[in-house]
């Protein structure tokens, strides 16, 4: 069994400013180098000023995954020489003597009723971002910074080693996001807004660290291959060496790092110019008055207050983006259940078939309420409902499809008592059955669906061949 831990960085998006200046914190679309000032640049008696609001951001989360909060926020730096470090160190938070992150000691439930344990959140600040104009990391001739990103809010979530499998790094993310979502602390849509170090290792080998992973999916699939690759050394006798990795996402593979890291000594000392914050209980008590229902919570009430089975109300606030979605159907169309499984069972898949997350299907809350409702009615079939929901989630209008392709259910009745005329006639054991069992009319319905191309209403013939098996 592997031993997988996860550094989790999120941009707390919810900033206006960045974390130690009153530069912009949204960046996208912006001009390379455009959104910056003396402190973002490092440059030399600037003085940073620490925004609150991260502060008060990184004590929700403490919150919301039960961690101990420290009395006090300090600061420190850590060194190192790198082109995307304007100042050559980072001010970041820093667990040991004299020091520590905002939080330690948490822990997040998993769907099994599993602990993972979590062992600190640090607030630190984004390097800026380096591009490779001519090829990648290891073939570009140079290489660009761009400020922009400098100094824009973080934080960073570390957990014990207690996730077990890739499948248990995805659900622990997935919560994760959505606890962040709920808080309104990281719209995770937003590119780059969440990157994912993850640790493993196997029985018998050392740990290997693989950096800098953008997605969620990212995450399971280089766990999985890294699995693969420690196993297979392992089962050859071989040793797995202490290194870092990183994912490359085009060719799914883990690949060692150029630089060896382990050995680098950040030399973390207190940062003189960021004196230390007190947090008092007050403070906390406020914040915790505040907090937004969060997705336990509004799984259980998905249960009770619209019946629905605890999978499918996880499935739902899993994405903050796709639950609220459902309850904005249910405002118009309130049939919850109903409405439910047309989103889990066949809106999710095309969601993920176009690799978007639900929060930016351009599909209105009243398409899907369309849908249902000219299914109720006898207007369409389900066949039908599901040919048209891809281009639903692209932004069509359900109406307009169906009244432009003609795709109305057949309910000409003359038509469909011919059709089942000639079912009967080719299944007279059938008829004869469903007469004393009404099972074999179901049996009886489905094929006279078959002929209309499941296009008739199944209502009208169910209606039909009890009417035509009494007469
Ligand atoms: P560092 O700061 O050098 O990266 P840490 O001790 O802070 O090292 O651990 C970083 C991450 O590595 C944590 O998420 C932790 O859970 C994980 N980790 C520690 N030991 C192991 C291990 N044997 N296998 C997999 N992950 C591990
Ligand atoms: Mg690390
Ligand atoms: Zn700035």
């Amino acid at each position: 069994m592997a031993k997988i831990g996860l550094e989790v960085h999120v941009h707390i998006t919810s900033l206006k400013t960045k974390l130690f200046c009153i530069c912009p914190s949204h960046y996208a679309g912006k001009e390379p180098n455009s959104v910056v000032c003396p402190v973002c640049l490092g440059l030399p008696g600037a003085i940073p000023v620490p925004n609150k609001k991260a502060i008060e951001e990184a004590i929700k989360v403490s919150l919301a995954l039960n961690m101990q909060i420290s009395d006090k926020v300090v600061f420190v730096r850590k060194h190192y020489f790198y082109p995307d470090m304007a100042k050559n160190y980072q001010i970041s938070q820093y667990d040991g003597p004299g020091t520590a992150p905002i939080a330690k000691n948490g822990f997040m439930k998993l769907r099994n009723g599993k602990t993972i344990r979590i062992r600190r959140i640090n607030i630190e600040e984004d390097p800026a971002k380096i591009v490779y104009p001519t090829g990648s990391l290891l073939t570009s001739k140079y290489v660009w910074v761009d400020y922009n990103r400098s100094g824009i809010g973080m934080l960073e979530i570390v957990t014990e080693p207690d996730i077990e499998d890739p499948k248990e790094a995805r659900e622990f993310l997935e919560k994760l996001r959505s606890i962040l979502e709920h808080l309104g602390t990281c719209d995770c849509t937003i590119e780059g807004s969440m990157r994912v170090d993850v640790n493993v290792s196997v029985p018998g080998g050392e740990r290997v660290e693989v950096k800098n992973i953008g997605s969620i999916k990212g995450v399971e699939e280089a766990l999985k291959y890294e699995i693969a690759r420690q196993e297979a050394l392992r089962s050859q006798g071989l040793p797995v060496k202490r290194e870092t990795r990183h994912w490359d996402d085009a060719r799914k593979v883990t690949l060692p790092s150029r630089y060896k890291e382990e050995e680098t000594d950040y030399r973390y000392f207190p940062d003189p110019d960021l004196p230390p914050i007190t947090v008092t209980e007050n403070w906390i008590k406020s914040i915790a008055s505040s907090l937004p229902e969060l997705p336990d919570a509004r799984i259980r009430r998905f249960v009770v207050q619209y019946g629905l089975s605890e999978y499918d109300a996880t499935v739902l606030v899993m994405d903050k983006g796709l639950a609220d979605f459902y309850e904005d159907v249910l405002k118009i169309y309130y049939k919850p259940k109903e409405v439910a499984n047309l989103l889990i069972n066949d809106y999710l898949r095309w969601i993920n078939e176009m690799n978007i997350r639900p929060s930016e299907s351009k599909a209105k809350p009243e398409y899907i309420a369309s849908l249902l409702k000219m299914m109720e009615e006898g207007v369409i079939t389900i066949k039908i409902v599901k040919e048209i929901l891809s281009e639903v989630v692209k932004g069509s209008d359900p109406r307009k499809l169906v009244e432009e392709r003609g795709l109305t259910a057949l309910r000409d009745q003359e038509f469909l008592v011919e059709i089942i005329k000639q079912v009967f006639a080719q299944e007279p054991d059938a008829v004869e059955k469903a007469r004393r069992d009404p099972k074999v009319i179901n049996y009886l319905v489905g094929q006279v669906m078959r002929r209309t191309g499941k296009r008739a209403d199944p209502y009208l013939v169910n209606q039909l061949v009890r009417k035509m098996l009494g007469g």
